[in-house]
């Protein structure tokens, strides 16, 4: 589903590479967390999957598309294949819930049959009934992520990509999101999670993939992740339900 071959990325005339010779494999219908501290590279990694940035050399592939032959014209298709989260929602202000999603799905070219059939489906898949047509500073911090989940998941992507999802929210709208992606990811959705809450890194139990420096410095195994066990004790709200 994704594929980096020896990916590097220097920014204009940086001494030092964002990302080197970074190679790793993702397959379908993956949950991969992606953790490294600030600066690491994660947002680099990112941007070159969902073709904000080019990699100075190395191949990119993502379910099916080869990077070096996409044109600028099949970037909205690319687009499709791919839909993201930030920890800052990005939810237009003046529009409704709905309007949010729809107004998404548009831009790619869906048709309004399509879009009335399907944001309705995915207001509910995020648990948001009820709430069509607030406008986002109606909304809790954590409704307006769901919001972002809805507009990225009714594009009917390949691959969602979470970029510290949970970060502005409280413990318990951060398991909530977090629960949601996992549900998206047993839907049959490959899912790209960055986050630097060791509680989540924790408890997932999945695939943890380590950039240091740019570097892909550790992969590790489903529920093979042990790292700051103590820190999952003294914040988990659903304490005692803890499998480490
Ligand atoms: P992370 O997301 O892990 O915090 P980034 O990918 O944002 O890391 O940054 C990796 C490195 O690349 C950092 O040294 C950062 O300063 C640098 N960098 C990121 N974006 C740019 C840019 N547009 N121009 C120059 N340097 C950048």
């Amino acid at each position: 589903m994704i594929l980096l071959d020896r990916v590097t990325k220097v920014y204009g005339k940086e001494a030092n590479p964002a990302l080197n010779r970074v190679s790793l494999h993702i397959g379908p219908k993956e949950f991969v967390i992606l953790v490294g501290t600030s600066g690491a590279g994660k947002s680099t990694l990112l941007k070159l999957l969902t073709r904000e940035e080019k990699p100075t050399s190395g191949k990119i592939v993502v379910g099916g598309i080869d990077y070096d032959t996409l044109k600028d014209k099949h970037i909205p298709l690319l687009r499709r294949k791919i839909g993201t989260v930030f920890q800052d929602f990005k939810l237009l202000p003046n529009r409704t819930v709905y309007e949010n999603i729809a107004f998404a799905m548009e831009i790619v070219g869906m048709s309004n049959h399509e879009i009335n059939n399907t944001v309705p489906k995915v207001i509910d898949l995020v648990g948001l009934e009820g709430k069509a047509k607030k406008f986002p500073h109606q909304l809790s911090g954590g409704e307006k992520q769901r919001v972002a989940i809805a507009r990225a998941v009714a594009r009917q992507p390949k691959i969602l990509i979470a970029d510290e999802p949970t970060g502005n929210l409280d413990p318990k709208h951060s398991w909530d999101i977090v629960r949601l992606l996992e549900k998206i990811n047993r839907y049959g959705t490959t899912v790209l999670l960055t986050t630097h809450n060791q509680e989540i890194v924790n408890k997932l139990q999945r695939r943890v993939i380590t950039i240091d420096h740019g570097k892909l410095v550790e992969d590790q195994a489903v529920g093979s992740y042990r790292q700051g066990v103590a820190a999952v004790e003294t914040l988990d709200p659903d304490r005692g339900q803890i499998k480490v």
